[in-house]
């Protein structure tokens, strides 16, 4: 008789703990896919029988290696840089590199999970990876970020390749860390391939990358309120983070006529009650990208705005809220905060920003609620567009960038629908996004 991984869930997960000793965030990331996989693969036997879930639960491949590089002051710094090859079933590994202190195993492998079903989500053939290390590019000079990155690379080049592994950004790793990550590859190999998204557009860039994730998050909100006949027009919207991600989701949200009223950084938050308009949203980009400053000057620079040090904005009344920070930055009482204040609609632009406690709350109180992994896959999308414009050795406009990354998000939503309609007009966008995610990759290894 076949052997199969017909066992309940507490079994399941009791596996996964004992498996990844020290790693919670990859347990809480497992625990909230197979909550809603189980119940979904529960008579299909031929799953079973090919151990799909416990092997999904298992990386590919965990690459570990160690970077060595020199400061300004000619010290030798070592740091530990990863490379997670998470699952490689419909496409070549895909997924961010974030340079942060709080990188961890656990939490490369929790994203490179997350990452799999994402990239499933979004149609387009890619597998799931993440990379990263514990570096902190904050305070660095650009010099120190640069022989960072070049030794980074040093490492990870022998791991990767358009048909391999295509690494981008992430947290940390913006344009800058791409271009010399980007240089180094290309010196060591002699090779110009698209083997990182995320460029610069003169050396390969797609248009609308930027904005793709924190747009797309916007698109997905918008997808959500359009299932209930309503539009973001004339709702106020509190976002967290102040980076790429959350600067592009005021933006669009500006755009269709919504009003932003927070920003944050790891120190704390603003709050405008006049509305976080374009030129201030332009004033945050250039502040964050080129002096590299901290959201508290924004309070200096605009009258009527404040700053709140240590605080997370989710206590400001809202109709819409849009984590666009970091992972578990949403917990229970913020989530029980936000529904007594009447919020509606949640987008997380983050990865896994809501922690599970929060995300009952959001469901109890049947707010809608787009999990990361289907409302942020508008950046990874657009990376896969990069890829084929890489492939085909062409470049398209943004106009056309634009309407594919609508339809994406479009097409994104629709599959949550699908399979996250409860019956009585409630969607659940996790059991959506996770299921859905989960089939393509399952049949494909199967
Ligand atoms: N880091 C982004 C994410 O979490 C983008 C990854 C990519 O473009 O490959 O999806």
């Amino acid at each position: 008789m076949a052997v199969s991984d017909h066992v309940d869930f507490p079994t399941f997960m009791e596996g996964v703990k004992k498996r990844n000793p020290g790693q919670p965030e990859f347990v809480q990331a497992v625990q909230e896919v197979a909550m809603d996989i189980f119940d979904f693969i529960e008579d299909k036997e031929a799953y079973h029988t090919a151990q799909i879930l416990r092997r999904i639960a298992e990386p590919d491949r965990v690459v570990s290696f160690r970077v060595c590089w020199e400061d300004d002051n000619h010290n030798v710094r070592v740091q530990r840089g990863f490379r997670i090859q998470n699952n490689n079933a419909i496409g070549p590994y895909k997924g961010g590199i974030r340079f942060h202190p709080s990188v961890t195993e656990s939490v490369l492998k929790f994203l490179a999970f997350e990452q799999t079903f994402k990239n499933s989500l979004t149609g387009l053939p890619m597998g799931g990876g993440k990379g990263g290390a514990n570096f902190n590019p904050k305070g660095k000079s650009d010099g120190e970020v640069m022989r960072f990155c070049q030794s980074f690379m040093t490492e990870l080049y022998r791991h990767i390749g358009p048909d391999t592994d295509v690494p981008a950004g992430d947290i940390g790793v913006g344009g800058r860390e791409i271009g010399y990550m980007f240089g180094q590859y290309k010196r060591i190999t002699n090779r110009w391939e698209g083997v990182l998204t995320g460029k610069g557009i003169e050396y390969g860039g797609s248009q609308m990358r930027p904005e793709a994730t924190g747009y797309g998050a916007v698109y997905f909100m918008e997808n959500m309120l359009k299932h209930r006949n309503d539009a973001i027009a004339g709702k106020t919207a509190v976002i967290s983070g102040s980076g790429n991600v959350a600067t592009h989701a005021a933006e669009q949200i500006t755009k269709q006529g919504g009003k932003v009223l927070t920003l944050s950084d790891s120190g704390g938050f603003i709050h405008d009650p006049d509305g976080i308009d374009q030129e201030k949203i332009d004033w945050v980009k250039h502040h964050k990208t080129h002096t590299r400053g901290r959201i508290s000057e924004y309070a200096d620079h605009f009258t009527g705005a404040s700053y709140h040090e240590g605080a997370r904005p989710w206590s400001v009344p809202c109709d819409l809220a849009l984590p666009c920070a970091t992972q578990n930055e949403l917990n229970e009482t913020e989530a029980k905060e936000l529904v007594a204040n009447g919020v509606m609609a949640v987008s997380e632009g983050a990865n896994m920003p809501t922690t599970l406690e929060g995300v009952h709350v959001f469901h109890d109180a049947k707010i809608m609620y787009g999990p990361g992994k289907a409302a942020n896959a508008g950046g990874v999308a657009v990376s896969g567009l990069e890829m084929s414009q890489n492939a085909e050795r062409i470049s398209w406009n943004h106009a056309r960038l634009g309407e594919m990354l609508t339809d994406l998000m479009e097409g994104i939503h629709g599959k949550c629908v699908e399979y996250g309609d409860q019956g009585d007009g409630y969607v659940d966008y996790v059991k959506g996004a996770n299921i859905a995610g989960f089939k393509k990759v399952a049949d494909a290894m199967l």
